[in-house]
């Protein structure tokens, strides 16, 4: 459910629910209550299979305030304050959140300060009291949020040439801040960025104004869609800000580096015809703005942050990609703020959800426009199907990241694999059907997540009748199904390996 139809109750309201409860655990559980405080803190999960200990029990956050300040240099810590605002699901003498960078000064659990610990990548924070089912709860962390990597925990923030920016996908965003890290508990953003003034700032959702005092500037963002931890976007340096307008009056802005704005306008023009291309085959977009973030940073990715997409600025500048290539590419991330960003994964599982679709929108632009058939590219993922089920896991039911790459889940099994399985239903209920599923499944979990099981229910809907086995062949299968109309489709040994002589 959209976290945006949530009120708020009064404090006065919570609060001496909170006290009664207290006292009667004092007089008839006192043991208990006891024993629950008194056990080592551990790390905790949501029960992901591919990440343990990603999210916490008990509790969901509403929203996210962050207040960053940037010293002017992307090698040293940012001074932050986090404040959660977070409804207690179950009865709590602790409440774990996902933390594993940076040092934690102080935690307030509504305005009173409360015990914390580490544990894994959690922080165990304590209040002075138990929390009680229901309640609303305001956890306030003072705090260091520290761009420069530790061993083995790549990712959250990217430093650029100029300045920082952020990939969190799919479990750094508590690298950079404390959080319930996990795309089942979208909420609520808003940023305040300080940096010396010099500076441009730019975060996910629209600006509510910028304030400057003395040397420096603080930039206020705010979300008008709740968003996954995993796609948060903070953008601090040397940048223009482009504005332009998108399809009915979309607000578009763009975030380059000011030297090179000029060379960057022809691909950055392609955005708003590139939003009424997507529009058109599953309907509205779903945000309240769009852009391109092209950084000065080498990541080997692009990366869908909701409403201001992640690209390495080399991708556009680097002459040995074709245009249509740079031009899918950018249709992909574009395609993502509706699968994977307005409809996110339940569990990790369900990437293929996200890259699934992204990839089937890069390639039907790059058909409908840069006259590169669609079949070609699902033939070639059909022989080498198999080979990616052996390696990555079926579609569905991935396997587990590597050791210490925890990126690794985002196999090709997710991208032309589960691209492959989505042409495999067009062939099976045709054009008009799966373009119907397609745009009523946007729109019927905007702003939510869903499952693989919501997936399959509405395509069986869409399509008049019970698409279970097809989908658990396609999507869970060790083998490759034979395609539906493409008998002749097959398997093709993986190339050999030259050996040296
Ligand atoms: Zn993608």
């Amino acid at each position: 459910m959209p976290l945006t139809l949530r009120t708020r109750p009064s404090r006065r309201a919570t609060r001496p629910l909170r006290h009664r409860r207290a006292a009667a655990l004092l007089a008839s559980a006192v043991s208990v209550a006891l024993l629950g405080a008194s056990a080592p803190p551990t790390p905790l999960g949501v029960g992901d299979r591919l990440f343990p200990y990603l999210g916490n029990p008990g509790y969901d956050v509403a929203s996210y305030d962050l207040s960053l300040t940037y010293p002017g240099s992307n090698d040293k810590p940012l001074q932050a304050v986090t404040t959660i605002d977070a409804w207690t699901t179950s009865d709590l003498d602790r409440l774990n959140l996902d933390f594993a960078h940076g040092k934690v000064e102080s935690v307030e659990v509504d305005g009173r300060p409360a015990a914390f610990e580490s544990a894994g990548e959690d922080l165990v924070v304590t209040p002075d009291e138990p929390l009680r089912r229901g309640d609303w709860t305001r956890i306030t962390l003072k705090h260091t949020s520290d761009p420069v990597s530790a061993k083995g925990q790549d990712g959250g923030w990217v430093r650029t040439t100029d300045g920082l920016a952020m990939a969190n996908q799919a479990d750094a965003a508590h690298l950079v801040f404390p959080c319930n890290d996990h795309p089942s508990d979208k909420a609520m953003f808003t940023f305040h960025v300080t940096a010396p003034n010099g500076y441009a700032v730019v975060a996910n959702g629209l600006p509510t104004g910028s304030v400057r005092t003395g040397g420096r500037t603080t930039w206020t963002y705010r979300t008008l869609h709740p968003m996954a931890t995993e796609l948060a976007q903070v953008s601090i340096g040397r940048s223009a800000v482009l504005h332009r307008a998108g399809p009915h009056g979309l607000p578009v802005r763009d975030v380059v580096p000011s030297a090179d704005a000029k060379k960057l306008e022809p691909w950055l023009a392609k955005t708003p015809d590139q939003i009424a291309w997507l529009e058109s085959k599953v309907g509205t977009y779903p945000f309240e703005t769009y852009g391109v973030l092209m950084a000065q940073a080498s990541t080997g990715f692009e990366l869908e942050t909701q409403t201001l997409s992640l690209f390495e600025k080399n991708l556009f500048t680097e002459p040995a990609y074709p245009k249509w290539y740079i031009e899918s590419v950018m249709v992909h991330e574009l395609s993502h703020q509706w699968f994977g960003d307005s409809v996110s994964p339940r569990v990790w599982s369900d990437v293929w959800l996200n890259e699934g679709h992204a990839t089937w929108y890069e390639e039907l632009y790059a058909e409908e426009k840069g006259h590169q058939p669609m079949i070609n590219r699902m033939k070639a993922a059909y022989g080498a199907s198999d080979r990616w089920r052996a390696a990555g896991g079926p579609p569905a039911l991935p396997k587990a990241p590597d050791p210490g790459q925890k990126i690794s889940i985002f196999r090709p099994n997710i991208y032309d694999g589960a691209a492959l399985a989505l042409y495999a239903l067009r062939q099976e209920i045709g054009k008009p059907a799966f373009e119907r599923l397609e745009r009523i499944w946007v729109q019927r979990h905007r702003d939510a997540t869903a499952t693989t099981a919501d997936f399959v229910r509405l395509a069986s809907a869409v399509a008049g009748r019970d698409l279970t086995g097809f989908f658990d062949a396609w999507l869970y299968g060790a083998k490759t199904p034979p395609m539906p109309g493409h008998p002749d489709w097959k398997q093709v040994a993986a190339p050999k390996k030259q050996t040296k002589k």
